[in-house]
């Protein structure tokens, strides 16, 4: 199956050839440019020493199976085997599991093109996008459609009131803001979707509340649509199947991760005491036709007494509100620093 990728630096091209489009179905190990790039069952890693020491990074290893990554004020954390690092302390997901080979850590092409390289390097993302002017919020479910409930609230209500405090701060701050609904009403998936291209938005971040049939989960999550050729984190009610197609969403891959852990790093700071389940790949309609970078955010779960007894206060859902303003801002900051 042959696959093009929107994004990825001609420093990379360079180092691991352009070898995307001739990914084979047939599995094979061979390596190239002296270890730079392996294959495994028809997909292309890269060895994260290799294509970042030419960016400057430095490189320790706490173990044989550990590796942290500097590279200015960015800090990358691999530990031992899994599908997922730290970037600056905050978690996130990658969607195909890294491994070890000779001591070096491999990760897959396209997981480095649109999680990692964003992330450290994001002079280096073809794709381009404009500072936020045109910002889509999105209230999970509405109208006939409650979403999850928890003693007799509903979610429906909780992300209406989250998305309005964020309405009123974002306004503020200037930005044109559009709704997708603005009152207790149903919208499609497919309306949500629609409503975003006719805004010609600049960004798309969606709230929802989670639930759990464990009461013990808790936490806040982000989800981005899955990069191209890779899979979703979830499993449950969520299409957990691998996707070659391409999507409109793909285009935007790179800066969804960077709008997701800019604001995943904002709650983070906000509620340190919420615990962080990390920056997900979700096979999400809502995100997966939208133009522009799109997250969603499970802000926390109802079926968790302690997340719970934090957002039934009003003012805390306006905190919350007001930390993803602040990640709003971190992004658009980051863009503009790339930009000049
Ligand atoms: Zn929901």
């Amino acid at each position: 199956m042959s696959e093009t990728f929107a994004i990825g630096g001609q420093w990379l091209s360079k180092l691991v050839g352009n070898s995307l489009s001739t990914e084979s179905s047939v599995s094979k190990t061979t390596t190239s440019k002296a270890n730079t790039s392996v294959w495994r069952q028809g997909r292309e890693y890269v060895s994260i020493r290799s294509v970042l020491s030419p960016l400057g990074a430095h490189f320790t290893s706490p173990d044989a199976r550990s590796l942290k990554v500097s590279r200015g004020p960015a800090v990358l954390d691999f530990t031992r085997d899994g599908n997922c690092f730290f970037y600056n302390n905050c978690k996130i997901f990658l969607g195909v599991p890294f491994f070890w080979e000779k001591q070096q850590l491999y990760v897959a092409k396209c997981d480095f093109i649109s999680k990692i390289e964003p992330l450290i390097h994001p002079q280096g993302v073809v794709s381009k996008v404009s500072s936020p002017k045109t910002i889509v919020l999105d209230a999970g479910h509405g109208g006939k459609d409650p979403g999850t409930s928890a003693r007799g609230i509903c979610e429906k209500t909780w992300t209406l009131d989250v998305v309005k405090g964020l309405r009123d701060q974002l306004t503020q701050l200037g930005y044109h803001v559009v709704l997708t609904r603005d009152q207790d009403k149903f919208v499609s998936l497919a309306d949500r979707v629609a409503i975003t291209k006719r805004a010609q938005a600049d960004l798309f971040v969606s709230i929802h509340f989670n639930a759990c049939a464990s009461k013990s989960a808790h936490g806040f999550e982000i989800f981005t649509f899955p990069a191209q050729g890779t899979s979703a984190t979830h499993t449950g009610t969520r299409l957990k199947s691998q996707s070659s197609v391409s999507v409109a969403n793909h285009m935007f891959s790179g800066w969804n991760t960077v709008l997701a852990y800019s604001i995943h790093s904002c709650i983070k700071e906000a509620f340190p005491n919420l615990g962080e389940r990390g920056v997900k790949q979700g096979r999400l309609l809502v995100l997966r036709n939208n133009p522009c970078p799109s997250i969603l955010i499970e802000v926390a779960f109802m079926t968790n007494e302690k997340d719970f007894a934090l957002f039934t206060r009003a003012e805390k859902r306006h905190e919350l509100a007001r930390a993803i303003v602040g990640g709003i801002q971190k992004y658009a900051a980051n863009l503009q620093h790339i930009q000049h």
